[in-house]
């Protein structure tokens, strides 16, 4: 077997192991194989990273836009010439096939590219004349150190929803990635200082839940940024609040698109199969959930399981280009076939069924291949979970008023779509759901750089949404200044109350 590599922390410009002495394997999901280790970080090793970050604030806070920007638009050059290398990074270890990750590379590259502006959107109010001689004015300034805890499924894009921003704006960064597919955070950490940013301004903990309480509990860091599931959402904002820290958690989600009977049911099948198995199910804007109002189902599922017949899955790094790649982890893909034992248990329709798919030449993939399920409806646990893998569920339903009910009624706000040619419906639609992002005729609305990108309910622990202006309005703080410069020409003593004439 080849030795495995070794995958550290990045603090302070270069690697390092720190004091780190437990590993965690890291797998090629295509092939089931333990590829490398990486170190997990203990609280003397957080203590590193946070004095790192501190000490690299100091000069990073005090450095002009100008130079920021320019190390930012450095770092975008060298992301672009290098995106197909990060996605072969990203796709031998979560197994998401090579088109897709370059994908969340260049979506990540876009809030990039929206940072390098931050000078335009840094402007500040100014008021002259608030009273006599007095101007009023608001300026924005860093927070201080943020840290970034992302999850498995963008090792590149979702840490990119945070650190560019914050760095543009003036702040120190410590990313802790995901412990199942950590090696990109190495190579963006590389690529940032061959792009001329100071040591410390950026660094990557390695890590599991030790690192990520340490820093939550930290008196050395500001700002907490995370992304991940709903009960890990809520456990960061509650405990980072409890420490002072300004904090943004995003969750779950469990995402429907309503199908309306006036819908081309071609397009709406060819959306339902893209957002439901790209990426295997395993995005958090991913479609799970078909609502089909009307006759919409009899029609639209031959539609559905003739593109699922047709979808290739095999290793993402396939010299012949795959659709899906595999899950995760084998425990992951074990979790998803075992919702699939649930659903046919609960009575649902298993139309299409994914359970025991082999690839050939890689018995010991984490394969699932796409699943389909008909008659769901939502007191079933396989509506309720967030499956998180290739499971698509229908639920019948017999008019829009009770699609857009069922859609509000969920726990989950974060993405939701409606499929029509009723621009009066859409419009309805996009006023009155409960949801953080909104497709009309597209089914996964994963907003631009310089729009946010958030949930509602419990999709999104927090106040202030990522990237876009709601992601500078995270990484900086107001500050009102009241300011006077009288006139040369005034003089003499007055002893009145000052008042704003
Ligand atoms: P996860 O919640 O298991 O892990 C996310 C991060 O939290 C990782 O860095 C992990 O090391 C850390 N973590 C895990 N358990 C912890 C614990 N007990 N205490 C402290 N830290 C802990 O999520 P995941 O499985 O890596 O990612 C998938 C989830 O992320 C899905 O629920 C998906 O919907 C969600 N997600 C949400 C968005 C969004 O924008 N809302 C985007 C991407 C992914």
């Amino acid at each position: 077997m080849a030795d495995l590599a070794r995958i550290d922390h990045w603090i302070d410009g270069e690697r390092t192991s720190l004091s780190s002495t437990r590993r965690a394997d890291v797998y090629n999901p295509a092939t089931g194989q333990a590829t490398g280790w990486v170190a997990l970080a203990e609280l003397a090793d957080v203590d590193a990273a946070v004095a790192s970050a501190r000490a690299a604030f100091e000069t990073w806070g005090e450095t002009s836009i100008a130079k920021r920007t320019q190390v930012l638009f450095r770092y975008r050059e060298l992301l672009d010439a290098n995106r197909m290398e990060l996605a072969a990074m990203i796709s031998a270890e979560h197994g998401k096939v090579l088109a897709d990750a370059a994908g969340e590379v260049g979506r990540g590259l876009e809030v990039v590219e929206f940072a390098c502006g931050v000078g335009h959107i840094l402007q500040s109010p100014f008021t002259e004349s608030v009273s006599t001689n007095v101007d009023a004015y608001t300026i924005r300034q860093p927070v201080g150190v943020v840290a970034g805890i992302t999850p498995f499924n963008f090792p590149a894009m979702v840490p990119m929803w945070m650190f560019p921003v914050a760095l543009a704006c003036g702040n120190t960064f410590i990313l802790k990635p995901s412990e199942k597919d950590p090696t990109v955070s190495l190579a963006m950490a590389e690529l940032l200082t061959d792009a001329g940013l100071p040591d410390g301004v950026f660094n990557v903990l390695q890590g599991d839940a030790v690192s990520v309480n340490g820093l939550l509990e930290h008196p050395g860091v500001d700002a907490v940024s995370f992304v991940g599931s709903t009960p890990i959402a809520k456990h960061i904002h509650r405990t980072a609040t409890e420490h002072g820290k300004r904090v943004q958690a995003l969750g779950g989600a469990k995402n429907h698109m309503i199908v309306l009977p006036d819908a081309d049911m071609g397009q709406a099948a060819d959306a339902a199969v893209s957002a439901g198995y790209g990426s295997a199910g395993e995005r958090c804007m991913a479609i799970s959930v078909v609502v089909a109002v009307g006759d919409v189902a009899d029609r639209l599922i031959p539609e559905i399981t003739s593109r699922i017949d047709d979808l290739k899955i095999g290793p993402g790094l396939s010299e012949d280009p795959m659709d899906m790649g595999a899950l995760v982890t084998g425990d992951h893909r074990d979790r998803v076939a075992n919702y699939i034992d649930m659903g046919v248990s609960e009575g649902a329709t298993l139309v299409a069924d994914g359970r025991g798919l082999s690839v050939d030449g890689h018995p010991d993939g984490y394969w699932l291949g796409a699943t389909l399920f008909d008659n769901v409806t939502t007191d079933m646990k396989i509506y309720e979970d967030e499956i998180f893998g290739p499971v698509l569920c229908v639920v019948r339903c017999d008019s829009y008023d009770d699609a857009l009910q069922m859609i509000n009624d969920s726990p989950f706000g974060n993405g939701t779509a409606i499929f029509t040619n009723d621009g009066g419906a859409a419009r309805h639609f996009r006023h009155h759901v409960k949801a953080g992002m909104v497709g009309i005729n597209v089914p996964i609305p994963v907003p631009m750089a310089y729009h946010s990108f958030g949930g509602w309910k419990d999709s999104l622990f927090g106040d202030t949404h990522v990237h876009g202006s709601e992601g500078i309005k995270f990484y900086t703080r107001n500050k009102a200044v009241t300011e006077r410069w009288p006139d040369p020409h005034d003089r003499g003593v007055n002893l009145g109350f000052p008042t704003m004439d």
